[in-house]
């Protein structure tokens, strides 16, 4: 994992950046910084004025762990894809997956919110339906360590089994062979037409775009991490404005002067 400030990344940008690329990007951590209440979350300013001036030269993709509904409204700049729930949705074409990927949530969420009436689990645990995957909370648990571990036996035990993936005092649940970033991503990449992507993310389920390894695909992790298998990283939420800049003008040397942007 090499800094994609460096000699290293600005050669894989250029051989990346073209007309009609697709630039793709997680929200959480990556675009927006992390804040206390995730209801919160907005884009900066400075990030959302290099998003629209992006978005005027090629193909943006949203791929978030977000439920579409959240996400659109906090997205004041035109997106060609959001796909939403970590890949299970929104990605063109895939709806009658998606439509199963939502009754296995059903049956999950029935399941456990009958199971978690049950007092070893305490009050402060609750369920968030995303309607395509489902989270369980345990932040506000009296013990979080007890919850974690008693979560942990309760979650292994479902049926159909559930991928689940560990966040910080939560735990999300999804179809063990549904879709994910990685399959979302290349899917996107296949219907754009795109000769080449860059991805953007910070967190656990962005690993399944970092490790699909293709040479047509630029990775980037905000933040370095010694187990990532992120091709670049930036050293945080702060340096994302001057990865936009490194794009935006890469592309407006491809596209010429010409462009409608007054300097
Ligand atoms: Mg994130």
């Amino acid at each position: 994992m090499a800094p994609l400030f460096s000699d290293a990344g600005r050669r894989r940008l250029d051989d990346i950046v073209r007309p009609g690329m697709l630039c793709v990007f997680d929200f959480d951590g990556t675009l927006a910084p992390i804040v206390t209440q995730p209801d919160e979350v907005r884009l900066p300013p400075n990030v959302l004025q290099r998003l629209i001036e992006l978005s005027g030269r090629t193909q943006i993709a949203i791929l978030t762990g977000r439920s579409v509904v959240d996400i659109a409204p906090r997205l004041e700049f035109k997106v060609d894809y959001l796909v939403g729930n970590h890949g299970l949705e929104g990605v063109p074409g895939w709806q009658a997956r998606s439509d199963a990927y939502a009754a296995m949530c059903r049956n999950w969420k029935d399941t456990l919110t009958m199971a978690l009436t049950d007092p070893q689990y305490g009050p402060g645990i609750f369920l968030e339906d995303k309607h395509y995957s489902l989270s369980v909370h345990y932040r506000q648990a009296r013990d979080q360590v007890e919850a974690e571990a008693r979560l942990k036996t309760l979650l292994a035990g479902l049926q159909p089994p559930a991928r689940i993936v560990a966040g910080k005092c939560v735990f999300s649940l999804m179809p063990q062979d549904g879709a994910d970033k990685g399959s979302a991503l290349e899917e996107l990449m296949r219907i754009s037409g795109a000769s080449g992507a860059i991805y953007v993310g910070d967190d656990v389920t962005d690993e399944d775009v970092f490790r699909l390894n293709r040479d047509d695909l630029l990775s980037v992790r905000v933040e370095h991490a010694s187990d990532s298998n992120a091709e670049f990283f930036v050293h945080g939420h702060q340096e994302i404005e001057q990865l936009l800049d490194e794009l935006i003008e890469r592309l407006r040397k491809h596209q010429g002067n010409a462009s409608s942007r007054s300097e």
